[in-house]
């Protein structure tokens, strides 16, 4: 029998176990549950409605945890009444296209369940998203046109497009639009205010520049004006963007009274915050990828909460380095060299467990065929470079791992793109898969190679922002998720 883990945050809970409202469960505790007969196995549970599905079907069985406890501080779609009313979503629709096709889907079906919520309360729904970088001009090559098939036939209906997402044809196919109707607005980076960037490189004096960037704010609150006319009620659900204080994700929200999260959003602070509010121990924290410079802030935020570290990738070379070991060819950034010094006496002062690989996968060029062979802790010779943890590191590190709790994982053990190096990282994922922790896995590199290693339903929470999942990790305050309405 294959085991799968049921984690459902306190949104999801409420939301599709509503016999165990506001009480953390066993699985034991499923027995209540209707069609429940003791062995039954629930797959996967981003969507409620997938789970009441299984549990009718009554399909096979296994482990469950399933945590009620809310820790969300923001309003959700739940806390309002969207009956009647037009909602204005900004979405993370930056789907990867091949002429003009979408390859991937992901990012669409992420935030189905948050939009058929809002259309099945009686809304209507306006969308909006940006696209890929088009320098702040329209460029058909950023359309959000693909989207709308591939939209229409998930919610099976046919959504409307609006070709400009502000100007009079907006206005007016968001002042018709009937409850349970849809509308997308093209691509808002088409707009240079709606990220609010301006290019200061040919101005000369202090003066200038400042009065470029004052006149553009007053352009960016003006177009986030606009958009807010489209709707009565503004809902987040593009957790990849709350990291930035652009006019659909900041701005915007100035212009409502209500500013809600959706149903990813919430799902995003709530697996984030409990792990760096109060997670359950053992906290195990895996840091890898290339630099430690890009992950400073997330180790330092994260020393004083977990148990053990284990760091990766190449980063860990510069750790070798501050411990005097031989690194080779290897990453290291001498700058940084410093730094681990200091994080690896932290850890120690604060009675962290900081554990570097103990072995690596050495090759002699950073190519997918150059020569490989496997070394001991110190034996990584000059024209060698450490490309992967070694086998001994993998064991080493799963054991850490198959008695976590909570783990956080951000950033791969080796360089997973080219097989030679990719045993590290997808070890590491089935160590992650094969415990009943709640797992979180977040930056766009580690999120990949779970999604390569085909274990991706096994774990917790899968981000979908890589820099914005970075920045709550690093307990920075996002402009995005600070903007919406208070709980009460
Ligand atoms: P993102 O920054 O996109 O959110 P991430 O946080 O998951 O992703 P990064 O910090 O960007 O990860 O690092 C990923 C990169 O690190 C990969 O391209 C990988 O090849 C590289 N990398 C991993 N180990 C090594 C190593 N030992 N030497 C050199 N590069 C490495």
């Amino acid at each position: 029998m294959s085991r799968a883990r049921l984690s459902l945050s306190g949104c999801n809970m409420l939301e599709c176990l509503p016999a165990f409202k506001g009480r953390r469960a066993s699985y034991r505790n499923l027995s209540g549950l209707p069609g429940w007969e003791g062995k039954q196995k629930i797959r996967l549970y981003e969507n409620c409605n997938k789970i009441y599905k299984l549990f009718n079907r009554r399909t096979v069985a296994c482990n469950v945890e399933i945590r009620s406890d809310r820790v969300m501080k923001k309003k959700t779609i739940r806390d309002v009444c969207l009956k009647g009313k037009k909602v204005l979503m900004r979405v993370d629709f930056n789907v990867p296209l091949q002429d003009g096709i979408i390859t991937d889907d992901t990012r669409i079906t992420a935030a189905l369940p948050g939009i058929k919520y809002v259309l099945a309360q009686g809304a209507s729904l306006i969308l909006m998203s940006h696209l890929g970088r088009p320098k702040g001009k329209p460029d058909s090559k950023y359309s959000l046109k693909p989207v709308v098939g591939v939209l229409s036939d998930l919610l099976g209906i046919t959504v409307k497009f609006a070709d400009d997402c502000v100007g009079e044809d907006a206005q007016n196919l968001a002042a018709d639009l009937q409850p349970g109707e849809v509308l997308l607005l093209e691509n808002l980076r088409f707009y240079p205010e709606e990220e609010g960037k301006v290019d200061v490189s040919g101005l000369t004096s202090d003066a200038e520049k400042q009065a470029a960037k004052s006149e553009m704010k007053e352009r960016q609150k003006t177009f986030a004006a606009t958009l807010a006319g489209l709707g009565d009620i503004y809902v987040s659900e593009a957790f990849g963007t709350v990291h930035r204080a652009h006019a659909s994700t900041a701005v915007v929200t100035g212009f409502f009274e209500e500013r809600v999260a959706g149903f990813l959003l919430e799902r995003e602070i709530d697996y984030l915050s409990r792990a760096i509010t109060n997670p359950e121990h053992p906290f195990v924290a895996i840091i890898g990828g290339a630099k430690i410079s890009s992950k400073i802030d997330v180790i330092t935020n994260l020393i004083d909460l977990v148990d053990v570290l284990l760091i990766g990738g190449g980063m860990a070379y510069t750790f070798y380095r501050a411990k005097n070991l031989p690194v080779g060819n290897s990453l290291v950034e001498q700058d940084k060299i410093e730094v681990a010094a200091e994080i690896m006496e932290r850890a120690e002062k604060a009675g962290v467990s900081l554990l570097l690989p103990v072995d690596h996968i050495v090759a002699d060029a950073f190519r997918e065929d150059a020569k490989t062979k496997t070394v001991e802790e110190s034996g990584i010779e000059e024209g060698w470079m450490a490309l992967d943890i070694g086998p001994r590191s993998v064991q080493k590190f799963a054991e850490a791992i198959s008695r976590a709790k909570t783990v956080v994982w951000n950033g791969p053990m080796g360089c997973f793109e080219m097989a030679p190096f990719a045993n590290g990282t997808m070890s590491i994922a089935q160590a992650i898969a094969e415990t009943d922790c709640v797992s979180i896995i977040g930056g766009g590199d580690s999120v990949s190679a779970v999604n390569k290693s085909g274990l991706a339903s096994k774990m917790s929470h899968i981000s979908t922002g890589g820099g914005a999942s970075l920045e709550f990790l690093e307990g920075k305050e996002l402009p995005g998720i600070a903007a919406l309405s208070d709980a009460v």
